[in-house]
């Protein structure tokens, strides 16, 4: 779709019809001042990083293909966990490593299930695969409703069920007990994505544990069957680069290799990724600068006639109470501030997500809403 005229050419050929009926996956990339709807870290990452990376481009041998295995970025990973390189499966952001999960395990005949509201790419992702989609409810406080969870077990058992922790947009964590009783009482792959993951107070990935290539007896056990999913496009700051992975069982991360395209992982990405890892205090020094400015926002949204939920993220779900959502949103853009409009969402009625900022972007989206709303 050409975004910027509002145009959608039609296909000399009909496309397949299960696809027709879905819009694509895109959020608007508007010139704006403050752009505050798509989560990325607003620090760039730190300038020792980029030095280092200029000066080990010179060993890249640009006329060859890059290393198929991801070998060394795949190892430096297992080491920053504490787990096994045959563990690690690497593509080009976590939505290409979800894309490969349901290539591999969707598929026409099977089905995932979701938790609505959630990241909308888990269900599109899947339509995309030709995989059935099965929607699960969410409690009042917004985490995974466990009686909608066991219904849909028990009639449908599907093939992968999805979690998010935190979870987009809403920004809570899954408890841990949540996570334990989902891996007991399904049968499927159990993928937590944990996009924002440093963030949260505890992660899926102190349930996984190192597991070689060599057990030769198939293991179903409820650890084999967990999958987190990470990304370095949110805390590591290198969403330009594109780059995500998995942690999970050898198996699986066999078979998402099988259904990845060759030579899917640039060496570019491979050499960033693995040098990122080094600046491990540096990350975590931006997760807790946008924490406290995560905590100032929502204090001074409060304040204002806006309802605010809990945010285990940086981002931050909120209800206008005074005007619509979409207006306030419009009147936003028009002080060149772009958040989040969630407002069409069923599940979502009058909300909107606002990303955490630098400081100063944060205080001009303050004095906006301000303007707006008082
Ligand atoms: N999972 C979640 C929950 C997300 O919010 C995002 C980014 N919006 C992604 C995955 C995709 O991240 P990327 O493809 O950039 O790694």
């Amino acid at each position: 779709m050409d975004a910027d005229r509002g145009l959608r050419p039609e296909a000399p050929v009909p496309v397949r019809d299960d696809l027709r009926l879905h819009a694509g996956y895109h959020s608007p990339q508007v010139e704006v001042a403050v752009r505050l709807n798509t989560n990325e870290s607003p620090f760039p990452p730190p300038d020792g990083w980029f030095l280092e990376l200029q000066e080990a481009l010179a060993s890249i041998q640009f006329n060859r293909y890059p290393d198929t295995r991801a070998s060394q970025l795949r190892s430096a990973l297992a080491d920053h966990h504490g787990l096994l390189p045959e563990q690690v499966f690497c593509a080009n952001g976590s939505n290409e490593v979800i894309q490969c999960l349901l290539l591999a395990f969707g598929g026409a005949g099977r089905s995932m299930v979701v938790f609505e509201p959630t990241y909308a790419l888990h269900s599109h992702i899947a339509r995309v695969t030709g995989t059935g989609v099965i929607t699960g409810a969410r409690d009042d406080d917004l985490f995974v409703d466990l009686a909608s969870a066991e219904r849909i077990f028990a009639e449908r058992s599907p093939e992968i069920v999805f979690l998010c922790s935190p979870n987009n947009p809403t920004g809570r964590s899954e408890r841990r007990e949540t996570v334990e009783w989902v891996l007991e009482n399904s049968r499927g792959l159990v993928v937590v994505d944990e996009a924002y993951g440093q963030f949260a107070p505890w992660s899926a990935l102190s349930l996984v544990e190192p597991q070689s290539c060599e057990a030769s007896e198939p293991d179903a056990s409820s650890s084999s069957r967990l999958i987190v999913v990470r990304t370095f496009s949110k805390t590591w700051a290198m969403a330009a680069a594109r780059l995500g992975y998995l942690i999970g069982h050898p198996g699986v991360v066999a078979a998402c290799s099988d259904v990845a395209l060759p030579y899917h992982l640039d060496a570019v990405k491979q050499l960033a990724g693995r040098l990122a890892l080094s600046w491990r205090a540096e990350m975590e020094e931006r997760v807790s600068m946008v924490e406290s400015e995560r905590d100032r926002l929502m204090s001074a949204m409060e304040a204002l006639e806006v309802k605010v939920w809990p945010s285990d993220a940086n981002f931050i779900l909120f209800k206008p109470l005074t005007c619509g959502a979409h207006e306030l949103w419009k009147k936003l853009l028009e002080r060149s501030v772009l958040i989040r409009d969630l407002s069409a969402w069923p599940s979502l009625p009058g909300c909107l997500r606002v990303t955490v900022g630098t400081p100063d972007e944060n205080s001009a989206f303050l004095a906006a809403l301000e303007g707006i709303i008082r």
